[in-house]
C-alpha cells in the first residue's frame, strides 16, 4: 500500500493539522465531503494521525501487527523472547523479540542493536520512514481504515500459541521473583551450621563473609524434569547487579555434616526475572573497602583468595559470567584469580574481563595457578592451591605489588588486542619474534611451529585465537598475514 503525501502533510508535525485541512473539517457543509476525492479525504485524515494515539492502540496488539506487516518475522514471532535467525542478517541466532513484545513491539538484532518499539522494528525491517510506518500501523489497526485487520489476523492458531507462550513466560518470571524473595527471607545469617562446616572442609571459612552468604535449613531440590527430590541444607548466596540489586540466588546443596548433597547438580542458580540482566552480576562475598577488588569464578575460590591475601574478593560463579562482572566505581585495581582449565575457558574469560576493565581505566592483574594439570584433571583453581599449599601457593604481597607496577607500565605501552610481528616489539606476545631475530616468512612460520610445541607459547596462541572471536585484533608488522593464517587455523582446531 503506497500513499501519496500532500506537501502540507509532509511539512506538518503529527497531531497538528494544517490550516487548510482544519478549515475543511470544520466545514458544516457535509455535501463537500461527498464531492471530495476519497484519496484526498484519506490524506486529510492522515494528517490527524497522532503517533501517540496509534501507539496506544497498538499496545498489547503488537504480535498481531508485526505478523501482518512483517511476515519475515514469522519464526521470531513463533518463539517470542527466544533467539532465532535474524530476518535481516540471517545466520544462526542473531535476533530475538523482547519478552514484552506484545506491549512494546520491540526486538533486538545482535548486529544492529535494539529496536525499542514496533515502529522502530518495522522501519528497520521494511525500510519505511517513520511516517510510512505510522500510516501502515494505523491502517492495520483500523484507526484510518474502515476495516481493522487485527481480528482476522488474531485467528491464526500460531499467533494464539505465541500469545500463550508470552503469558506463560510472564508468569514464570513473576514466580521467579517470588521464589527469590521467599528463599532469601527463609535463609538465615551464618552460625554454627552446615554452611560453616562445608566452608571449613574446603578450608575457606571466614567470619568476615558478608550477609550475601546465608544458610537455608531445608531447601527443596528439583531435578531437571521439575520433580521434587527432597529438602537439603543449603548455602544460599545473593547475586547482585552493578547497582547492588539482588537479581537471583546461587544455591549449593549440602548435607548436615557439610558435605555436598547427594544430588545431580550440587550448585544451581535460580531463574532470573525477565526485567533483570544476567550479565554484570557477582556475589559480593567480602568488601570491598578501598579501591582494590579481587574477582574469581567460584565462591570457594574467592573466599580462599581473601584468606590468603586479605584482598576483598567477589565470585562471578562461572567463566561465562566472569567476562561481564562490573566492579563499583570506587575500584581502580582488579585482580582476577582465574581458574586454569585444560580448555583455557578460565584464562580466556579473565583476559576478556581484563580487556573490558582496562578500557575503563582500571589496572588489571590476572593470576593463574602455577600448577600442572596432572592426569585427566580438567582444571585447577585457587581453592585447590589454598588447600594444598596455603600461603606458600600464593604470590606474596611484595610480588603482587611488583606485578602491579609492571602492569601499570605495560598498560601504557601494550594493548592486549594489538599484535606486532616486528622482532623484539613485545616480549609477551607469542607472535612476536625475539629481539634481533631476522628471517623471511618461511623462517617465521618455522619459529611459530617451534613455539606451537612449547606449552607456554601454545597457551598464549590459543588464547589469542579465542580472543579474536570476541575482540577486534590489530595485527601489524612484516608477518601480519602469516599471523592471520595461523589464528584462522587455530580457530579451526578449536572448533573441531
Ligand atoms: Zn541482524
Amino acid at each position: 500500500m503506497q500513499h501519496n503525501h500532500s506537501p502540507q502533510g509532509e511539512a506538518t508535525p503529527y497531531g497538528v493539522p494544517p490550516s487548510s485541512v482544519s478549515g475543511f473539517l470544520k466545514s458544516s457543509d457535509t455535501g463537500a465531503l461527498r464531492n471530495l476525492d476519497v484519496r484526498l479525504f484519506q490524506e486529510a485524515i492522515m494528517n490527524y494521525i497522532n503517533a501517540k494515539q496509534v501507539r496506544e492502540k497498538a499496545q498489547n496488539q503488537w504480535l498481531c501487527v508485526l505478523s501482518g506487516l512483517a511476515p519475515q518475522l514469522e519464526s521470531a514471532l513463533k518463539k517470542p523472547g527466544r533467539h532465532v535467525s535474524c530476518p535481516v542478517h540471517h545466520g544462526q541466532d542473531g535476533f530475538r523479540l523482547f519478552k514484552d513484545v506484545n506491549e512494546t513491539g520491540g526486538g533486538i538484532c545482535n548486529s544492529c542493536g535494539a529496536k525499542s518499539d514496533g515502529f522502530e522494528l518495522l522501519k528497520w525491517l521494511n525500510g519505511w520512514s517513520f511516517r510510512e510506518t505510522l500510516e501502515q500501523v494505523a491502517a492495520f489497526l483500523g484507526v484510518t481504515s474502515l476495516h481493522n485487520q487485527v481480528d482476522s489476523h488474531k485467528q491464526q492458531p500460531w499467533l494464539q500459541h505465541a500469545q500463550q507462550q508470552l503469558t506463560q513466560q510472564k508468569k514464570q518470571s513473576e514466580q521467579a521473583a517470588f521464589w527469590i524473595t521467599q528463599v532469601w527471607n527463609q535463609a538465615q545469617p551464618l552460625g554454627d551450621d552446615a554452611v560453616k562446616r562445608y566452608l571449613q572442609q574446603r578450608r575457606c571459612f571466614t567470619s568476615h563473609v558478608s550477609d550475601c552468604v546465608r544458610f537455608h535449613p531445608a531447601l527443596p531440590y528439583f531435578d531437571e524434569e521439575g520433580h521434587r527430590v527432597g529438602e537439603f541444607p543449603a548455602m544460599v548466596c545473593s547475586v547482585q547487579n552493578a547497582a547492588g540489586q539482588i537479581v537471583t540466588l546461587h544455591r549449593t546443596y549440602l548435607t548436615n555434616e557439610g558435605h555436598k548433597a547427594p544430588v545431580e547438580k550440587v550448585k544451581k542458580m535460580m531463574s532470573i526475572p525477565d526485567n533483570l540482566a544476567v550479565a554484570g552480576n557477582a556475589i559480593r562475598l567480602v568488601g570491598p573497602q578501598g579501591s582494590i577488588l579481587g574477582i574469581a569464578e567460584g565462591i570457594e575460590t574467592a573466599l580462599s583468595v581473601y584468606l590468603a591475601t586479605g584482598i576483598p574478593t567477589w565470585s562471578a560463579m562461572t567463566a561465562t559470567l566472569l567476562k561481564s562482572v562490573q566492579p563499583p566505581k570506587s575500584i581502580r585495581t582488579v585482580i582476577i584469580w582465574a581458574d586454569q582449565d585444560r580448555s583455557c575457558a578460565g584464562e580466556e574469560a579473565a583476559l576478556i574481563l581484563k580487556e573490558r576493565l582496562q578500557q575503563q581505566g582500571i589496572t588489571v592483574l590476572v593470576m593463574l595457578p602455577d600448577q600442572c594439570l596432572l592426569g585427566d584433571r580438567k582444571s585447577v583453581d585457587w581453592n585447590d592451591v589454598w588447600c594444598q599449599h596455603q600461603h606458600a601457593g600464593f604470590p606474596t604481597k611484595k610480588s603482587l605489588q611488583q606485578h602491579y607496577f609492571q602492569e601499570k607500565q605495560r598498560m601504557a605501552q601494550i594493548n592486549m588486542s594489538v599484535i606486532d610481528t616486528e622482532a623484539g616489539k613485545s616480549g609477551e606476545c607469542a607472535f612476536c619474534p625475539p629481539h634481533g631475530w631476522q628471517g623471511n616468512p618461511d623462517d617465521y612460520l618455522m619459529l611459530m611451529r617451534e613455539r606451537y610445541r612449547d606449552v607456554m607459547f601454545y597457551q598464549r596462541m590459543l588464547v589469542t585465537a579465542k580472543l579474536q572471536k570476541k575482540v577486534k585484533l590489530v595485527i601489524r608488522g612484516p608477518f601480519a598475514q602469516e599471523v592471520q593464517c595461523i589464528l584462522g587455523k587455530l580457530n579451526q582446531t578449536i572448533a573441531a
